[in-house]
């Protein structure tokens, strides 16, 4: 029994998730597989319900399911509470209670969409990667950190970057099994030549990689990388790194694609995962239809895939999608209105999908 927790949360989080949990339910009931999903409160709207952006109920769910299904949190409404009470509290408290260590985000360019994507088309065209970020260690939760005083009268920031051996292997290993599910290519970021705890990292991913002979690895310093992912993105597949330059580089990716309303994500400890779009609540458009849940219905699809090893039920969710946007079908973050494109709402962008994958089933 496959046991998941739904937290859609505030704003188009609950538009988007709802159209996920259709195209989910749809797969997974033609599939015949067991499952069952309980929904919590998280966020807004938590805080209106207990005053509290997230319970200790919501946490027992969250860490009693195998995996959670997240929207987005946050909106004004709650913009003017201390920082403990407010929305966004939430994913983090989540994603350090359940040790989400490994944070993936997939860029990947649709041929339709290239125009969205500020780089040029013969660039852009084929791109297909894979961030992997690790999460929970890294200069961002380092000691001693802090800010100073100084015997001179100046003040010292300081920031600590820290991996163990452990830490490393663990994200390495993520890495190395996802790139088994693709094109069998790891490229790991570091800054090898000038800073020792990135040295050790490229020691310790080296040493996990004798476990996948069948993967490539490769090694580039993160200031190159940053150079070729604008350069030649579509070289990439998996890409493993630390906490700060996964966070820089992943962002960089998410460019490539375009539009960030078809960006899913998931962040992982083993097999224990949580998923969600990489967009906010988007407060402007909430409440209106107007949302694109690709990236959500994306999401649920990494969780078949990484959560559950279901990579055929994945596939043909991503399949489903690719054909949704191949027939023109666009929400309004994507509509160019170009020749054979029509815009389509929140909930008819998740009716088309179903329809597709109707389809392909009719059709086999
Ligand atoms: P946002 O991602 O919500 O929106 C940025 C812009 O992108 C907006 O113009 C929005 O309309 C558009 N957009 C986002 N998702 C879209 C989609 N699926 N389809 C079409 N258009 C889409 O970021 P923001 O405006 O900076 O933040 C709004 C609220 O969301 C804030 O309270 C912020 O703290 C919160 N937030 C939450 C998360 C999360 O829950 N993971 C992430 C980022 C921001």
């Amino acid at each position: 029994m496959m046991k998941l927790a739904l937290f859609a949360g505030d704003g188009i989080g609950t538009e988007v998730s709802s159209e996920a949990v259709s195209v989910l339910k749809f797969v997974l009931d033609e599939n015949g597989a067991a499952y069952e999903i309980e929904e919590g409160l998280v966020g807004g709207a938590s805080y209106d319900e207990y005053k509290n952006p997230i319970t200790e109920k919501a946490l027992k769910l969250a860490k009693e399911s195998d995996a959670v299904i997240f929207g987005a949190v946050g909106g004004p409404k709650w913009e003017s509470l201390p920082i403990a009470l407010r929305p966004e509290k939430a994913l983090l408290t989540l994603r350090y209670e359940l040790g989400l260590y490994a944070n993936l985000r997939p860029a990947k360019i649709y041929d339709e969409l290239i125009d969205a994507s500020p780089l040029k088309k013969e660039i852009v065209s084929g791109t297909d990667m894979m961030i992997v970020r690790e999460l929970t260690g890294g200069i961002y939760f380092g000691q001693p950190r802090g800010v100073f005083d100084m015997e001179d009268g100046q003040k010292k920031g300081v920031n600590t970057l820290v991996y163990t051996t452990n830490e490393i292997k663990r994200i390495a290993k993520i890495a190395f099994e996802i790139a088994r599910k693709r094109r069998k290519r790891v490229l790991s970021v570091d800054k090898a030549n000038v800073l020792e705890s990135t040295e050790l990292w490229r020691q310790v991913v080296a040493a996990v990689s004798k476990d996948y002979p069948d993967v490539e690895l490769s090694n580039m310093y993160v200031d190159n990388c940053s150079m070729q992912l604008i350069r030649q993105p579509k070289s990439f597949d998996v890409i493993v790194t630390t906490n700060m330059f996964g966070d820089i580089l992943s962002d960089e990716s998410s460019m490539v694609a375009g539009s960030i309303g078809m960006l899913p994500s998931a962040s992982l400890n083993g097999k224990k995962g949580m998923y969600e779009p990489i967009h906010g609540s988007a407060p402007d458009i909430a409440g209106q239809n107007k949302a694109n849940p690709l990236a959500a219905i994306l999401s649920v699809a990494m969780m078949l895939r990484y959560s559950f090893d279901m990579d055929n039920l994945a596939a043909a969710i991503e399949k489903a999608v690719e054909r949704v946007i191949k027939k023109g079908y666009r929400t309004l973050d994507i509509y160019s209105n170009s020749a054979g494109t029509k815009l389509i709402g929140t909930k008819e962008m998740g009716k088309a999908v179903i329809s597709e994958l109707k389809d392909v089933e009719a059709r086999a």
